[in-house]
């Protein structure tokens, strides 16, 4: 009788475990994952996801960094191998620092997602001490324009294919976000100035989903312009740093293709690339001499396949910065020199339209 009381005991307490054990794990599941993989999580989903995560992983640190033009504040979600996050001790320990910002345009979700993801894989990797995320350390903004994301329909991009409910490209003042740096007519430029000289970070992230033209690549990328970056920063990045990128993400079945910025003309002719004045996020992030990568996933792809490109891209980038993050130091190192013995500063700049379309043929005619 005792023996099979007690039998029945542990059978409840193994029963009682595995419960909390499945919850635990039900706790790290993203509503994306959990809700058919055509859900963006909302704001109060994305954020309760992070408090979770951050109870379960010590590598996490969550911190309010200042107002926006909706009622909540913003948010960093802070990772590193230390036990403790002190980001001057990222620096003075020589980490690659990446920035990774999300959901500026609220109705692009992709990377709300997808970093939802990203930080539970690298949280994971660090508590098992794999070398491989090991001199790294990630800022992710989980979500930038929240007044956006709390205005949810799925009506708020209809030609776009999925997710079946997402946030609107406007802020709370219904301000363009990716248009207010430098400028800072929203709260959330203020916070973010803030926040950037705070991280200081080596590579800033910005991720969109594209606006229009058809393709067959489902994710896109307008880097910073090298051109306009120039100096030691702008070679590196257009021979180097960029390519790396591309071939990677080609081995992984993502082949990219420079961003599409499309207005009726043919591809033979020549497109203009973007030009990312400091009022656009990757314009503000070249202006301090750090490299700056925008995904635009390819709208009309299906939404599990763009978070799935979003998170390789992030996971191909903490890679290199992880193997290259001396060189990316030296060579930044090496810009700050070349400025600081500068004399000329050039405000203005005229069209060349033939050089300009030499290297955009020349650009094109090289990728797939
Ligand atoms: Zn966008």
């Amino acid at each position: 009788m005792f023996r099979s009381f007690l039998f029945y005991y542990l059978k409840f307490l193994a029963a009682f475990m595995m419960l909390f054990v499945s919850t635990l794990s039900f706790s790290q599941i993203t509503p994306f994952e959990a809700k058919g993989k055509n859900y963006s999580a909302s704001y109060e989903e994305c954020m309760a996801y992070y408090y979770d995560l951050q109870q379960q992983y010590p590598a996490i640190e969550i911190v309010e960094i200042g107002p926006t033009d909706a009622a909540y504040p913003m948010h960093v979600v802070l990772l590193s191998s230390d036990r403790r996050q002190d980001v001057s001790k990222w620096h003075v320990k020589n980490k690659a620092i990446i920035l990774i910002n999300n959901g500026i345009h609220s109705g692009e979700p992709d990377g709300i997602d997808a970093s939802m993801l990203l930080v539970r894989d690298v949280a994971e990797r660090m508590q098992q001490g794999n070398t491989s995320v090991e001199n790294v350390a990630l800022a992710v903004i989980p979500v930038y324009n929240i007044g956006g994301c709390l205005n949810r329909s799925p009506f708020n991009r209809v030609d776009q294919d999925g997710p079946e409910e997402f946030g609107s490209r406007g802020n709370g003042q219904n301000l363009d976000l990716n248009r207010d740096f430098i400028k800072c007519d929203s709260r959330e430029a203020r916070t973010f100035a803030k926040l950037f000289h705070w991280i200081k970070p080596d590579v800033f992230v910005d991720n969109h989903v594209s606006d229009g033209a058809d393709y067959q690549h489902v994710i896109t990328m307008a880097t910073t312009q090298h051109n306009k970056l120039g100096g030691p920063m702008g070679d590196y990045l257009e021979k180097i740093f960029e390519p790396s990128l591309f071939a990677v993400m080609e081995q992984y079945q993502y082949p990219m293709l420079p961003y599409v910025n499309a207005w009726g003309k043919d591809a033979s002719e020549g497109w203009f690339q973007f030009f990312d004045s400091p009022r656009f996020s990757s314009g503000y992030a070249a202006l301090h001499n750090v490299f700056a990568f925008v995904p635009e996933t390819h709208m009309l792809k299906p939404y599990a396949q763009r978070v799935d490109a979003t998170l390789k891209f992030m996971q191909v980038l903490i890679e290199y910065c992880q193997q290259h993050r001396q060189e990316i130091h030296v060579i930044r190192d090496s810009m700050l020199n070349v400025q600081q013995q500068q004399t000329v500063f050039p405000l203005q700049w005229t069209f060349n339209p033939k050089i300009s379309k030499k290297s955009i043929i020349a650009d094109i005619s090289t990728r797939k």
